[in-house]
């Protein structure tokens, strides 16, 4: 029987992924350089191979932050000293923290969960002090459970272990938690291997498209397992 919803955040309660877009069309002009589509995948390889860097404990919250500006910076032909890389980031976060924004969705898909007695936390693999900061700058503070994040479960998704600790840590039997987010390979299947219940949203239709447990937007999650 279910008891609860296990949430990603990241492109499923904030649109990251509009607000990363968002940040560097303010950002990279502001360095003179213009913002275009193959910047944006390359803002974002970029930052995955860092970040999961960080997540694999190889180096620093900040350290990921200064290698990713290293390896961009000069694809852009944007000179920099070293010692500048902090202050350059800086900048950054300012326009990226300014656009996180909560999908219109998420008020709906609360409300469904809490009348149907249901308890809800998240999951996600950002760091405790940035994913808190962004709860609350999109006005999910206080409503939402526990915040489980890879520094409080020590790994990170896809590892199944990640959704046992949560689900320890929040007291309730992985079958009776649904594992909800955006990622299929990180959300989805780690979870049903931990033991969860578990359904992708795939906001942007990139599939599999042969998951039997699919949603397009989360006013469709469904709650009677
Ligand atoms: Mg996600």
């Amino acid at each position: 029987m279910l008891r609860g919803v296990l949430l990603d955040l990241d492109n499923t309660l904030v649109d990251q992924r509009a607000a990363t877009a968002e940040a560097l069309h303010r950002w990279l002009p502001s360095l003179g350089v213009p913002c275009t589509p193959e910047l944006l995948v390359l803002w974002d390889e970029v930052a995955e191979r860092h970040f999961k860097a960080w997540r694999e404990r190889r180096v620093t919250f900040r350290e990921q932050r200064r290698g990713r500006l290293r390896e961009f910076l000069p694809r852009v032909r944007i000179p920099y000293a070293e010692g500048e890389l902090d202050a350059i980031f800086a900048d950054y976060l300012i326009a990226y923290e300014s656009s996180w924004r909560a999908f219109p969705d998420v008020d709906q898909a609360l409300a469904a969960i809490a009348a149907a007695g249901l308890r809800t936390a998240v999951l996600t693999n950002g760091s405790t002090e940035q994913q808190h900061q962004k709860l609350a700058r999109t006005g999910l503070t206080g409503r939402l459970g526990p915040v489980f994040t890879v520094e409080d479960v020590g790994t990170s998704k896809p590892d199944p272990a990640a959704f046992l600790s949560a689900c320890a840590r929040w007291g309730l039997p992985p079958a009776s938690v649904l594992s909800v987010g955006d990622r299929h390979d990180l959300d989805v299947l780690p979870a049903r291997r931990a033991g969860l219940l578990a359904v992708h949203l795939d906001r942007h239709d990139g599939g599999p498209h042969d998951e039997p447990h699919r949603i397009r937007s989360l006013a469709e999650l469904p709650l009677d397992w």
